[in-house]
This record gives structure tokens, sequence and C-alpha cells, in this order.
């Protein structure tokens, strides 16, 4: 593909010296797990989020895994969370032995709808597990306000969203815990696996410090049933490098997605990302929706891949339709607005390196494509 969805090596490719000087220090060190990097890298991350704790951990499921388990969720709970996400949001609420209780989508932004969330509360109802889907926050306000009437704890699920910000404070500060990904094509993105749990509770701090080693405080003496889920000084060296150039490149996406918006302006059958007035979005993927069915999505996904544009679909299958969720006995038409946007969605090629060129021509071969199916 000439233009890729995300161009990793274009990224590397600028930070070559910074990075390989930062690695070689590290293998020096002989200092891996953990370490002086990872700790630094919290506090960064932390003070970046506006928040008093940042965890590393291995993963962004991992995050999502130990928050859940550190604000109490267990066997037998309930947490309530969206259909249109990564399979992981969910799949961690079952890991904890408790059931994902699904609520339906906003079609403006994709996240979920507050107004889904009151009638599906009940006495097993532990926590909220809410996404901020492709980088624009979920409207908060009402949600956390449900979650202190409730007693409910409220978990955002930041993996697409470092950096987006809900009136002017940044997401992974707004509930009780963040859990963040840097997963490499995520916005800020490790070259491997890598998750950061953030909060200003010192509890969950130390509850999710100590479940990621194995359930100990001090080495060899352990309080609970953990995980080997540490967070690595190379990718944590990388990490800040990479932080430093992070709301510059949070700026290109966001002036990236401007000009795909300004270029798209007139095309009648395609729904533009919503960029909420009291939100910043912060762009990791850029979604259009199709909203005219007589456009077949899967046909224009491959006369864009012909043109050498590759695009992607997040997400084909909601949550409640997945296999594995059989016996949580949903069906088909439960969640309308998920099952439409998993329709229509298409994400295209969105990164800081992309050119202006590069969008005119994602542009003009969209449009080409759709004016000649409405013919
Ligand atoms: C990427 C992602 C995750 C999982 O993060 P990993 O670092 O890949 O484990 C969870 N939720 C969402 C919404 C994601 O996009």
């Amino acid at each position: 593909m000439d233009i890729p969805l995300v161009d990793l090596k274009a990224q590397y490719s600028s930070l070559k010296d910074e990075i390989n000087s930062s690695v070689g220090r590290v293998m020096e060190s002989g200092d891996f797990i953990l370490g002086p990097e990872v700790k630094a890298l919290e506090e960064e991350i932390a003070s970046y989020c506006g928040v008093k704790y940042g965890i590393g951990v291995a993963s962004g499921t991992d995050a999502l895994q130990l928050a859940l388990l550190a604000c109490g969720v267990g066997q037998g709970d309930a947490v309530i969370t969206t259909p249109f996400t990564f399979f992981a949001t969910a799949e961690v609420i079952s890991r904890c032995g408790a059931t994902p209780v699904f609520a339906d989508i906003d079609p403006t932004n994709y996240n979920i709808n507050h107004h889904e969330i009151e009638a599906r509360i009940d006495g097993r109802t532990k926590a909220i597990l809410l996404v901020h889907l492709f980088g624009q926050p979920a409207d908060m306000e009402p949600i956390l306000e449900l979650a202190d009437r409730y007693r409910l704890k409220v978990i955002e699920d930041c993996a697409q969203a470092l950096g987006a910000e809900y009136k002017g404070r940044k997401v992974g500060s707004l509930g009780d815990a963040g859990c963040l990904s840097f997963y490499p094509s995520k916005g800020l993105g490790a070259y491997g696996d890598a998750g950061m749990v953030t909060t200003n509770n010192p509890e969950i701090a130390e509850e999710v410090r100590i479940l990621r080693d194995h359930g100990s405080k001090e080495k060899y003496f352990h309080h609970r049933i953990g995980f080997n889920s540490r967070l690595d000084n190379i990718q944590a060296a990388i990490l800040r490098i990479k932080l430093r150039h992070f709301d510059k490149w949070i700026e290109q996406r966001r002036q990236r997605a401007k000009v795909y918006s300004q270029l798209f302006g007139d095309v009648v059958d395609i729904q533009l990302p919503c960029t909420a007035p009291c939100t910043r979005h912060s762009f990791n993927y850029y979604t259009i929706r199709l909203k005219n069915r007589e456009i077949d999505r899967d046909r224009l996904r491959e006369y864009l891949s012909s043109q050498g544009i590759a695009t992607a679909i997040y997400y084909p299958l909601s949550l409640h339709l997945q296999e594995v969720y059989k016996p949580l006995g949903y069906k088909a038409g439960d969640f309308p607005e998920s099952e439409r946007a998993q329709e229509e969605v298409l994400s295209l090629p969105m990164y800081p390196e992309l050119s202006e060129t590069q969008i005119e021509r994602v542009v003009s071969a969209i449009r080409d494509y759709t004016s000649e199916s409405r013919r």
C-alpha cells in the first residue's frame, strides 16, 4: 500500500538516533524489568494526564484487567460497557469472573450512550467501563453523575485516546481509573506491548502495583494471587522519547482530520467524525460512516485497496453478537446503533506524517467511487 493506515517506519526514521541511543543505554545498564525508565515514565504520564499515579503494566488489556480487579470487580458482579469496541474491553470483565452488560452507543460519536445505562443497573452492577473510541471522549458528566448516584466505579478505556480532553481535562483523569495502551499503532506506541493505569486513588494505585508483580509488595512475600504484568525498561525508554513529541503529533493528527473533513465537505453520503464542542479529539483513527447503503462498503474498500490506499473496519461485529458471548443470550437487534455502525464505519489512513497530497488522493478516490455508485 502506498498510503498505509499507519506509518510506523516514518515515525521511527524521524527519531532514529534518539531512540537507538536510549535503547543502547538501557542495554548497557543491564536493568530490564521495571527499572528507572519505567518509574520516570510513570511520573511523566501521570503528570501529562493530570493524575497522581501512573502504574506501568504489560499491555492495555492488562491495564484494564488490573484496574477492574483493583476496583473490586469479581465473581458474580456485572460491569456495564459498550458493545462497539475492541474485544479486550469486555474480555477483561469476563476474566474477572464478572458479566459484561452491554448498553447501546450514541450514533454521533460511537461511544456508550448514557441514556442506555441506567435501566441496566441492578444489584450486581459494580462498575461502568467506558471507551473513548477512536480518540473522541465519551460524554462523561452524565456517566459520572449516574455512577455517583448508584455508587459505581468508573473505568476509562483510553487505549485509543491518550491526550484527548473532556471539558479541559485529559481522559484517564475523569473516572476512578484510566487504562492506556502503548500498542505500536496507538497514538503513543511502544515497540512491543505496553500499557499503564492512571488514577488519583492511592488504594487503586497500590493494588495495581501489587497485582502486576505476582501480588507482592516486597520480593518473595505475596499478599494476593497476581500477574506477571510488568512494563520493561526498554519500552519505557522508547516511550519517554516519544512522549516529548506527542502533543505535536496530536496537533498534526487534528490538522490532518481537518483537511479530510474540509475535502469531504460536500460528499453527501458520508458522516464525518464528530468533534463535540467541549472535547478535544485525539484522532487515533479517522473514521467515517457511509450513510447510503447503496454504496457497498466492502467493494469500496477493495477499490481503495486497488488504488494503494489501506483502510480498516473498527469493528465489524459488535461484542454482543460474538460467538463467545452466545451464552449471555443477546440477539441481533438488541443494540441497533452498534449493529448499524458495524455495517457502516470505515477508518481511513491517519498518522502525523500523512501528507496533504495523500489525503487528497484518499478523498478523491472515495468521491469517485461514491459518485459512480449513485449513478
Ligand atoms: C488496543 C485496545 C485495547 C487493548 O490494548 P493492548 O495494548 O493491545 O492490550 C483495549 N481497548 C481498546 C479500545 C483498544 O483499542
